[in-house]
């Protein structure tokens, strides 16, 4: 790894090295289940309180709101699925957007295709939902809206306070697919006052496979994972204690710093846009202004995004695409395609994600190599 530059961090991070710390007493020692009443299952019992504690905090809910999953596609399967198959005829109708993660868009047409009704909502070129169209698509019978906070590929952020008050006043219950935003960028879900939120701990740099769900009190959801009664008979399983314990450390230390991460991420990847700039290659910047800290997507004309990286990747540099290749043919993404960037552009779209590991010296390499590449191709 030492002579590689890391920039997709919006695919996944590095675990923080005081999260495995953390860890490791849960994986060797500590190991005990949780849910038996014997004074081994203390140690295990209490970390995992403290860490709903913890994670609690960092998004301003309540302790009793947390409720932890195997990472974002099954939070947000849960939310999704277990909010509209509860009281399952009495509303019928679903929102979401069309430049959603997958994880949300195959949860809707799961929906659809046992009777519900789903609109995907249309998105501006810099990947905002307004509000009027959200007002023009909401109906009596609609259940649930569910909105990204911030986009994986380009990083826009929803002014989800603004679509709270419109959904609060027709009764429909607001989800956000928070995975990307959680522990980068300032969450407070009271003040958002939304119902249901879905994160991921490898997004901010804790381990793989667990995550968390913020359910609202009084926010009703079918569980979908049956068994026993662990997380209040909500969701069955016994807990993944270590990767929990690990991701209340990582988001804690992720939460403390999210300002002095910003302003370092931003520094970084102004520096890369302003160096492809002066390199004269032609190209167009994605997404708002105002978006996730360290991520760029860049859509550079009569290039191939796949072929980019890698040749990137030959140089020890990883980032990552907005295309994808499959069959011999290069295919936008549905994300690029909602934004409606022209396609000369659209098929040489690459999406740099910087993280807080990431060096000083990294984003003069990155923008040098992009714009060589760019130029011999
Ligand atoms: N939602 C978004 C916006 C994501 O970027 C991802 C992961 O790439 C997911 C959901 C899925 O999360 P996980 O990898 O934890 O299942």
């Amino acid at each position: 790894m030492t002579n590689i530059i890391y920039a997709d961090n919006a695919a996944t991070t590095c675990l923080d090295p005081d999260a495995y710390e953390a860890m490791k007493p849960f994986l060797l020692s500590d190991f005990g289940n949780p849910s038996n009443t014997y004074s081994f299952s203390r140690a295990p019992r209490k970390a995992l309180n403290d860490a709903r504690q913890i994670i609690a905090e960092c998004i301003g809910a309540n302790y009793d709101e947390i409720v932890f999953t195997s990472g974002g596609t099954e939070g947000i399967n849960w939310a999704i699925k277990g909010t509209a198959l509860k009281n399952k005829f009495k509303k019928t109708h679903i929102i979401t957007s069309s430049f959603e993660h997958h994880a949300v868009l195959n949860s809707c047409s799961f929906l659809e295709k046992i009777g519900f009704d789903v609109n995907y909502l249309p998105i501006d070129q810099k990947g905002y939902l307004s509000k009027d169209t959200l007002r023009e698509y909401l109906r009596p019978d609609t259940k649930l809206v569910s909105i990204m906070l911030a986009n994986n590929e380009i990083g826009t952020i929803q002014d989800l306070r603004g679509f709270s008050e419109i959904t609060k006043n027709n009764q429909s219950i607001l989800h956000t697919d928070a995975v990307q935003a959680v522990g980068h960028i300032p969450i407070d879900v009271k003040y958002l006052d939304i119902d249901l939120l879905s994160a991921s701990a490898h997004k901010f740099n804790g381990p793989k496979g667990v995550g968390f769900n913020y359910i609202k009190k009084g926010t009703e959801l079918f569980s979908l994972i049956s068994g026993g009664k662990q997380e209040k008979g909500l969701r069955a399983g016994t807990e993944n204690i270590a990767g929990i314990v690990g991701m209340a450390v990582a988001l804690k230390k992720n939460c403390e710093k999210i300002n002095k991460n910003r302003i370092y991420l931003h520094q970084h990847t102004k520096k890369i846009i302003t160096m492809l700039h002066e390199s004269d290659i032609d190209f167009l910047e994605n997404g708002s202004e105002e978006r996730l800290p360290g991520i760029i997507s860049i859509s550079i004309k009569d290039q191939e995004g796949e072929s980019i990286i890698h040749q990137l990747d030959l140089k020890g540099i990883i980032i990552s695409t907005g295309s994808a290749c499959s069959s011999g043919t290069t295919e936008i993404s549905h994300v690029i395609k909602a934004i409606g960037t022209p396609v000369e552009y659209a098929m040489g779209t690459i999406r740099i994600s910087l993280g807080v590991n990431n060096k000083e010296n990294d984003a003069k390499i990155i923008a040098q190599s992009i714009a060589s590449i760019v130029k011999n191709n």
